[in-house]
């Protein structure tokens, strides 16, 4: 098991920042769902994590905290996450990745 970034969807969305999506070292890696606030019936739309893409640099994390000032992200091992994002599809040049969101992921 080894840890990927978790992002709290009720902080994010409580703010129009998309900050740590400019600075992931991995493409394509941290998105952002316009709508994922919005089904929650906050303001805005949310960053999420392809786990399956992260490498657990932590880097988003400095970057929510010092940066942003918002805490939205944790390291979180990752068969504890409560929700988690897979990539779903890859095209050549990674232009057109687009993440799933799956269930719990517990193996
Ligand atoms: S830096 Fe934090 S508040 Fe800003 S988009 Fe990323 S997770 Fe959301
Ligand atoms: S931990 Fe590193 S690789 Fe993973 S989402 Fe954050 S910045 Fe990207």
């Amino acid at each position: 098991m080894y840890l990927v970034a978790d992002i709290n969807v009720e902080i994010c969305a409580a703010t129009s920042c998309k900050l740590c999506t400019q600075f992931c070292p991995e493409a394509n890696t941290i998105l952002y769902n316009n709508d994922a606030g919005k089904e929650k019936g906050l303001k805005y739309g949310s960053a999420y994590v392809a786990v399956d893409r992260c490498k657990g640099c932590a880097q988003c994390v400095w970057v929510c905290d010092n940066m942003a000032k918002h805490h939205a992200i944790k390291m979180v091992m990752i068969d504890q996450l409560p929700q988690a994002a897979i990539t779903d599809n890859v095209t050549y040049g990674e232009k057109d990745t687009t993440a799933l969101l799956v269930s719990q992921m517990v193996g």
